[in-house]
């Protein structure tokens, strides 16, 4: 039977905006505060420390996302140590640390967990009934590829 995990109501929420996106984010957050006040936020280094600041609220700061803050952030997610990633990417210029990007979108959507990429979907998310409740995820099962054949 396939693993499942169970999103308590309050969740684990990380906060992460390419720099022309963090004003988006940042205002996303300000309009969403009293929500957002109810889950434990992460953020990478220079979003969490903006978003902390004009929220007024504690942010979990990881290392900035070019330094290692993405990779930080999918190792939490590899580990079940995250429910929903808010990443407001720069659809228009090409980042440093690109292939950082590409990974941890690649885990979000690997280990099937919440994710949202631009501010109708993260409204859509955050104002879902489903976050209302407890929610239980079907972690996918890696079982027969971490049991392939190498012969
Ligand atoms: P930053 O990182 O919040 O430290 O600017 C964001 C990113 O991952 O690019």
């Amino acid at each position: 039977m396939a693993e499942q995990r169970k999103l308590a109501v309050e969740k684990r929420i990380a906060l992460v905006a390419h720099d022309k996106k963090k004003k988006d984010l940042s205002d996303w957050c300000l309009t969403n505060k009293d929500v957002l006040a109810k889950h434990e936020l992460f953020g990478t280094g220079t979003t969490a420390k903006m978003i902390s600041e004009r929220l007024g609220l504690p942010v979990n700061t990881l290392f900035s996302g070019p330094l290692g803050g993405d990779q930080q952030i999918g190792s939490m997610i590899a580990e079940g140590k995250l429910d929903f990633l808010v990443f407001f990417w720069d659809p228009m210029e090409a980042q440093p640390h690109d292939s950082d990007v590409k990974a941890l979108l690649r885990l979000a959507v690997a280990w099937n967990i919440i994710i949202a990429n631009n501010r109708t979907t993260a409204d859509f998310i955050l104002h879902s009934e489903l976050m209302k409740d407890d929610y239980v995820v079907t972690v996918p099962d890696f079982s027969k590829y971490l049991s392939r054949d190498l012969t």
